[in-house]
């Protein structure tokens, strides 16, 4: 099965990186025009994550997928994109793909990683690493792994919220967000 490839506008560089953690292939459209987004989206074959309206009714004009982002805190955007397209929230560091840039990421051994200046302390504790492909960056399962953990389980509880609201309501109308506080953001080993 393809996994859904997206495109996230210039408000969206969050989001993108919490995509790729969970191993969808997510370019950021920040500093394109609209044009340039929605080509982009047809010639590879992306679907397109917004929170403009404008830009979404336009993406449904011209028969592109498209998400309308909804939700205040990233937890909410999240469990949205999610919500809506079916995703998983399972964070595999074999299918992760690099937060920063988008590239996959692949297993190295505790000799590549103290060769690339992963600190004596961590490969202590530590047994599993990732390199990134595009721009060298070394992962690795810390703290932030466990932040990471977290937040993906306020997403989850976020689209339970999603979920029921939507078998309450009648089928015209949108889910609402419960104004549950939460708000983190990925963060990489370095
Ligand atoms: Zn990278």
């Amino acid at each position: 099965m393809t996994r859904s490839r997206f495109l996230a506008d210039a408000m969206l560089g969050r989001t993108a990186r919490w995509l790729r953690i969970l191993g969808y292939d997510t370019i950021y459209g920040g500093g394109l025009e609209d044009d340039e987004l929605l080509s982009i989206c047809v010639s590879q074959s992306r679907i397109l994550l917004t929170s403009d309206e404008q830009l979404y009714s336009r993406a449904v004009r011209d028969k592109v997928e498209a998400v309308l982002v909804r939700g205040g805190s990233e937890a909410e955007k999240v469990a949205w994109i999610a919500f809506n397209l079916g995703l998983k929230l399972e964070i595999n560091p074999e299918s992760s793909l690099c937060p920063v840039c988008n590239s996959i990421i692949r297993r190295i051994d505790m000799d590549e990683a103290r060769v690339r200046g992963v600190p004596e302390k961590v490969l202590g504790w530590s047994k599993d690493f990732w390199v990134c492909s595009g721009c060298g960056k070394v992962y690795w399962v810390g703290s932030h792994y466990r932040r990471m953990k977290l937040f993906l389980r306020e997403v989850s509880r976020i689209m339970e919220d999603l979920h029921s609201s939507s078998r309450q309501l009648s089928q015209s109308s949108l889910p609402s967000f419960s104004t549950r506080e939460s708000d983190h953001s990925p963060h990489s080993s370095q």
